[in-house]
């Protein structure tokens, strides 16, 4: 006894080093807090793309314990001065990240705290938070209360959720799966593809419908595609809309989706990972009609409101159907169960334990109030209209008039292969680094895009932007011009 009893005095000395104590945690704090500070007050004025060289990083685990100003140079030469700052105003690639400031803060909070928000019987407030997000956004997207849903990692888990519901909710299982069909937009995001695998219906039929002149899903062709398989003794019984695309942010056709959905008996999922928060700026409501009549849907905090990545939204409307995958119950879980208790998110995920997702959105929320919200979405799709007819006077071809805040453009040159010469001309953009833009194939045509979401992006953003895509066009003509 002794023995272990001395082990025991040993051991705590040596663990101590895991709790630091009060003027420690401030000195941690301060190094953290000079980091970021440094970090922000110079993110206007650095460039949002760096490229890099791969070189041996200073990141692998040791074993010894080291100085935090050490571990702070670490990443900032490791992951902040190396390729895409994510957090730049001037990211206007893929679809742009967040990470305010405040939402920051509620990590902090949620980490030190450590709330359990998995069940509601270890965290009822954890749960009650998240609920209060949920049910807001059942709100703003004319949701019943009755619906469920989650705070998720991102958009492809909340897609994953809303897809294995649907898939239980008519049974597509066995010899079913081969007969069933799945209507897609040609534009969906690859995720959809990845969760139908995921979920075992990799061998359902699926029908990839064509969109219009604004890369909108063409309902008429899905009306066809419906009956035609009906007739031919298939079963339809899955539609995926986007509410913004990732590529072309067209807004499908919500409400004539509806229409083919509820006539059909088919279950109605929009994606609105990047587009749904849009549906705050009043002027833009209009074109999110008939999206409060889809089944569920997932959207995603880590985009539209500009939270740090790790957060998506699920809604489902059908509470039994997500809880046929989703909901089991283990031995060692019954003190947790409770028919008064709301219910718990681990009845609606995958995920059991998980990150306390909540203050990283409800701190921003309640801090801010909604204004600030409404107007930095409406603020980019202004600048998406602004950059636009600038890039339109510099000489450039404009993809269509897009619905919110993603476009295209391409540079058709005199005498030579257009694609060759935007190719040419995206390598001098990313060379150059003040802002970053991506590229895409789109109708066959290789062109850049402009996704315009991270809240930091401004119009002088923009009007930098425009210069050093102005310098690319010149470099790139000069070149070959030889
Ligand atoms: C980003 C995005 C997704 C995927 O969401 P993650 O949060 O990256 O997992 C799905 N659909 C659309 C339309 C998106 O823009």
């Amino acid at each position: 006894m002794d023995d272990i009893v001395k082990r025991i005095e040993v051991l705590e000395e040596r663990s101590k080093a895991l709790e630091p104590a009060s003027a420690e945690r401030r000195s941690l704090l301060a190094s953290l807090q000079a980091h970021t500070e440094q970090f922000l007050d110079g993110i206007e004025d650095d460039r949002a793309f760096k490229k890099f060289t791969t070189s041996p990083a200073d990141l692998d685990i040791d074993g010894e314990a080291t100085d935090v100003k050490e571990l702070l140079a670490i990443y900032d030469r490791e992951l902040q001065q190396k390729g895409l700052n994510p957090a730049s105003g001037g990211h206007l690639g893929y679809i742009p990240g967040g990470g305010l400031y405040t939402s920051a803060l509620g990590d902090m909070l949620a980490a030190v705290s450590d709330q359990y928000a998995g069940m509601y019987f270890g965290g009822p407030g954890a749960v009650n938070m998240e609920n209060a997000l949920i049910d807001w956004t059942k709100e703003i997207f004319g949701y019943p209360a009755s619906a469920i849903g989650n705070m998720t990692s991102g958009g492809s888990i909340a897609n994953l959720i809303a897809l294995t519901a649907a898939r239980d909710k008519h049974g597509i299982k066995n010899e079913k799966v081969s007969i069933s069909v799945i209507y897609l937009s040609e534009q969906v995001h690859h995720c959809v593809q990845k969760a139908i695998r995921i979920i075992g219906l990799e061998d359902a039929q699926i029908r990839y419908i064509p969109l219009d002149a604004h890369f909108r899903l063409d309902a008429n062709v899905l009306r066809l595609a419906v009956d035609n398989d009906r007739q031919n003794g298939l079963i339809p019984f899955l539609v995926v809309g986007s509410a913004g695309t990732t590529d072309t942010g067209a807004i499908d056709p919500l409400n004539e989706i509806a229409d083919i959905a509820e006539q059909q008996n088919l279950w109605f999922h929009v994606d609105a990972a990047y587009g749904g928060y849009f549906i705050l700026v009043d002027s833009l409501k209009e074109r999110f009609a008939g999206i409060s009549r889809s089944d569920s849907l997932a959207v995603d905090p880590h985009k539209g409101l500009f939270l740090p990545y790790g957060t998506g939204i699920v809604l489902v409307k059908d509470m039994e159907a997500v809880m046929h995958s989703q909901h089991y119950t283990a031995n060692y879980m019954q003190d947790a169960r409770s028919g008064e208790h709301p219910v718990n998110p681990a009845d609606v995920s995958p995920e059991l334990t998980k990150h306390f997702r909540g203050p990283r959105m409800w701190l921003p929320l309640r801090l801010h109030g909604i204004e600030p919200f409404k107007a930095c979405l409406e603020e980019k799709v202004l600048l998406t209209d602004y950059m636009r007819r600038k890039l339109a006077d510099m000489g450039f071809r404009l993809g269509p008039e897009p619905d919110l805040s993603v476009s295209f453009f391409w540079y058709e040159p005199e005498d030579m292969d257009t694609d060759t010469f935007n190719k040419r001309l995206i390598e001098h953009i990313h060379a150059d680094g003040r802002v970053f833009l991506s590229s895409s194939i789109i109708a066959g045509r290789f062109v850049i895009r402009i996704a315009l979401l991270a809240f930091r992006t401004k119009k002088s953003t923009i009007d930098k932007g425009l210069a050093m895509i102005s310098d690319a066009l010149d470099r790139t003509k000069e070149e070959f011009a030889k």
